[in-house]
């Protein structure tokens, strides 16, 4: 007697944790600040486009996503053959790894950082490189330049990174893929991108170097988080490969239909971008006049460096109605939302003092 056989590759892997929802407390509002989502409701002009698409779910989805790619095509101003639409930019970055690693390799990434990171690299057998963000809760590129060895395959650069808020300065990210040896994938996850104060100018880097990707998603600044739609951009080989890994009918028709609707709109949702930006900037300075050291966020978030008090401050916040999400021992990430929302968070870190 035996038993089906489970990849040690697995063991030791963590689950994915995702944030949890915020439970009411003495007849409040309860809100959720715990998954970095948009608060904002879908557009009246993206529900319509999703409702229609519904009417066809009897029948799988455009596996080529043909609108969809056009509409990215257009929006970013590169060839179709440079893209691949997937399930979530998590998804992108699974498929990137399965499309690049084997038993062994390495994949270096700044640590704390996306909480995928680990579990992804894992999933493909591949090992973990972390190294250590600065003081200022940046990545400390320099420190991930010499971590790279004969078998790294890839490294990520998460800016703005998920969950201390800094980005990578676009001079600095230029600089560092220009001395990342020409065989190692630089995966530059931009999930945030849109938050940030100065773009990165990382999509043109996959222009002139056949060795970055570039991932976007519209889960954050486009409000898409509940429909799963995430994409690279990235030389046609490396593109190509991901579409060959990526899972068949992964993105569905609401997906797409959404998708090209938002990117439609997009004035109307970058308006929203622009009052969630100005209120992260408002609620981050608050909080740093309270006392609390803050590290710069150009993300729809922001860090509390919380070390030891970390599970204590994240009940006092469940208490109060406020899903917030703890990293034990580390820190507190605090999703942007609503004015009253970020107010509430001001509340409770005026209450408990820095
Ligand atoms: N990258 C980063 C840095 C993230 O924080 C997230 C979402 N939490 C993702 C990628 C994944 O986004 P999605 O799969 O929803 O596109």
């Amino acid at each position: 007697m035996g038993e089906p056989r489970i990849r040690t590759a697995l063991d030791g892997v963590p689950d994915y944790r995702p944030g949890r929802p915020p439970s009411a407390a003495d007849g409040r509002v309860p809100y959720k600040l715990s998954s970095n989502e948009n608060p904002y409701p879908p557009l009246p002009g993206v529900l319509a486009a999703v409702t229609e698409a519904a009417a066809r779910m009897n029948r799988y989805p455009d596996m080529g996503a043909v609108d969809l790619y056009a509409a990215l095509s257009r929006h970013h101003a590169v060839p179709v053959s440079d893209l691949a639409v997937a399930t979530g930019s998590v998804a992108v970055l699974y498929h990137l790894l399965q499309a690049t690693c084997e038993h062994g390799d390495e994949v270096v990434y700044a640590w704390r950082s996306f909480e995928a990171y680990p579990i992804a690299v894992r999933l493909v057998g591949a090992t973990p490189v972390e190294v250590p963000l600065t003081s200022a809760a940046e990545h400390d590129l320099e420190a991930m330049l010499a971590a790279i060895g004969e078998r790294t395959r890839v490294v990520v650069v998460c800016t703005p990174n998920n969950p201390t808020g800094p980005g990578v300065g676009s001079d600095a990210l230029a600089e560092f893929v220009a001395r990342v040896p020409e065989d190692v994938l630089v995966v530059v996850d931009e999930a945030y991108a849109e938050f940030a104060a100065k773009p990165t100018r990382a999509l043109e880097l996959t222009r002139t170097r056949d060795n970055v990707v570039v991932l976007r998603t519209f889960s954050k600044a486009y409000g898409l988080a509940g429909l799963r739609v995430g994409y690279a951009v990235a030389p046609a080989r490396i593109a190509s490969a991901v579409r060959k890994v990526a899972l068949p009918f992964g993105v569905s028709d609401l997906a797409q239909a959404a998708a090209v609707a938002s990117l439609d709109a997009e004035e109307e949702l970058l308006d929203r971008v622009d009052a969630l930006v100005a209120e992260r900037d408002r609620t981050v300075a608050a909080a740093r006049e309270l006392g609390w050291p803050v590290p710069d966020s150009q993300a729809n978030f922001f860090w509390l460096p919380t070390a030891g008090r970390t599970t204590e401050v994240a009940e006092v916040f469940a208490r109060d109605g406020l899903a917030v999400r703890p990293f034990a021992g580390d820190g507190i990430r605090v999703t942007i939302g609503e004015r009253d929302a970020n107010d509430r968070v001001l509340e409770v870190l005026r209450r408990l003092g820095s």
